[in-house]
């Protein structure tokens, strides 16, 4: 049996989050608006009416060719692309097609293995998105066109990509990058992100690529990684059986667990690509395309092989702290904050990434929550209180998590519940007699050479105290008491 090799591609249209449409001043902020109820002679398609193009959006997709390593094109076209289809009222899509606003780009993405590859972008074009068609139960079809005319980006990978698992990364990245630079809400449920994949096998040592199949509007990570393992192992069943792969269009159907067939790319429409006539071509000049890189914030891979370098960080702390600015620009100020009160960026990240992470996940929360949930100044405060010896760790832990919920001030909260770790020697030395007088099997265990005994007792002294001991100080009068009463 012949090894084969997968390619894939990656097409992605992302939605730009601009205050109005592509090609007129109607509202984009159409989600919870009751059906047509943002729509324009202009995103209606009417006879007569003329796009103007969205500046703002060209200045976002600008951006995000520049964060994906593009080339912005100082000259770029609108180009039409028809096809007759409801969702699409004037019959045609306005969109770029032989000159894009950018190109030439790349990503990099970590595998689970640690290593890194390369990803090439192709292209990144500007588009107008369609409305959306909603299939009654009667048979009917009901359409709703306050989606028609939203800017859309397209960004084309390089069919560089090996694997379903780099696939995913790749589009994982890709989401992350534009909701990093504030262009794309990144909600994929909503539609405002969206993948489309191009998936071809051949026999190890075939130059030639097989037929390539399309695999249509895929709306969540899982389920690009889920499509492409089973598109990749069915078209193998094909060619081990004798058969020709066909180049089709197929959609993933998640409850079946499957692709399906929709349509065969031989009868694809032509699309009759042609100019535009009522936009003029795009000119940029050089110094606006430098002022666009000049707004580009410090991206999350730099940022991250920053977080690793200037605060010692493992890479995978590092990856966490930065897979969302707002998360990253919490930790960085929390690290300020700890660092003035004696505190460490390993604590502040242990904090975030244990406690904080965790509590988050409990209670089926989105990561940025945690800003709200423990302000820089309540971790800070917090850090200070072990710091200072003033509470335990696990004394801490139970702060935190109340803190958390309560959006109390955790001085307060040890304040309030006297939660202040006991210190007091002579308060503690009882308690040791008490708990070795308790437990004389353990002490036998011990004094008979079992050291890690101690580790019980240590435990009752915390029981005793409600967890308020100072966990080493007990320890250390516990082995004292031991040795004297030997
Ligand atoms: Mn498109």
């Amino acid at each position: 049996m012949p090894e084969y090799i997968s390619t894939i591609g990656l097409e992605i249209h992302a939605q730009v989050r601009t205050a109005s449409k592509m090609f007129d001043g109607c509202s984009a902020d159409y989600a919870g608006s009751p059906p047509n109820s943002r729509v324009s002679v202009v995103s209606l398609g009417l006879p007569g009416a003329l796009p103007v193009v969205n500046a703002r959006a060209i200045e976002y997709a600008a951006l995000s060719g520049l964060a994906l390593n593009c080339t912005v094109n100082q000259r770029s076209i609108f180009s039409r692309k028809s096809y007759p289809y409801p969702d699409l009222p004037k019959g045609f899509q306005i969109t770029q097609y032989d000159e894009p606003l950018c190109s030439d780009g790349w990503i990099e993405i970590r595998l689970a293995s640690g290593a890194t590859r390369r990803i090439g972008i192709e292209r990144l074009h500007i588009e107008e998105d369609t409305g959306r068609l909603i299939h009654a139960d009667d048979g009917s079809s009901l359409i709703d066109y306050n989606r028609s005319g939203v800017p859309l980006m397209e960004i084309v990978t390089r069919p560089d990509i090996a694997t379903p698992e780099e696939a995913r990364l790749t589009f994982e990245k890709i989401r992350q990058i534009l909701v990093w630079i504030g262009v794309n809400s990144g909600n994929l449920e909503e539609g405002a992100l969206r993948c489309d994949a191009n998936v071809s096998v051949r026999p190890a040592g075939q130059a030639a690529y097989g037929a390539k199949v399309e695999i249509k509007n895929i709306n969540s990570f899982r389920f690009v990684e889920r499509a492409l393992a089973f598109e990749i192992q069915r078209q193998i069943a094909v060619l081990e059986a004798g058969g020709v792969v066909t180049q089709e269009t197929r959609g993933w159907d998640e409850f079946r667990g499957e692709t399906v067939g929709q349509r065969s790319k031989e009868y694809a429409h032509d699309y009759r690509y042609f100019p535009e006539p009522d936009i003029p071509p795009l000119v940029l000049s050089a110094e606006w395309i430098a002022a666009r890189r000049a707004e580009l914030p410090e991206l999350p891979d730099a940022r991250r092989a920053r977080f690793e370098s200037g605060y010692a960080l493992s890479p995978q702390d590092a990856d966490l702290l930065t897979l969302e600015r707002p998360i990253a620009d919490y930790f960085e100020a929390a690290v300020a904050a700890a660092q003035a009160v004696g505190g460490t960026p390993k604590d502040v990240a242990n904090w975030v990434l244990n406690e904080g992470f965790r509590l988050l996940k409990e209670r089926n929360e989105p990561a940025v929550r945690l800003v709200e949930r423990m302000p820089v100044a309540h971790l800070a405060a917090l850090i200070d209180l072990v710091a200072r010896g003033a509470i335990n760790r696990n004394v801490a832990k139970q702060v935190f998590e109340a803190s958390f919920d309560s959006g109390a001030d955790p001085a307060r909260l040890v304040a309030e519940q006297g939660l202040t770790q006991i210190s007091d020697s002579a308060a503690l030395a009882s308690v040791a007699r008490e708990v070795i007088a308790a437990n004389p099997r353990v002490v036998a265990e011990y004094r008979g050479g079992k050291t890690s005994a101690i580790q019980y007792l240590v435990g009752q002294m915390m029981r005793a105290t409600r967890g308020q001991a100072n966990p080493q100080l007990a320890r250390e009068l516990l082995e004292a008491a031991l040795a004297a009463e030997q």
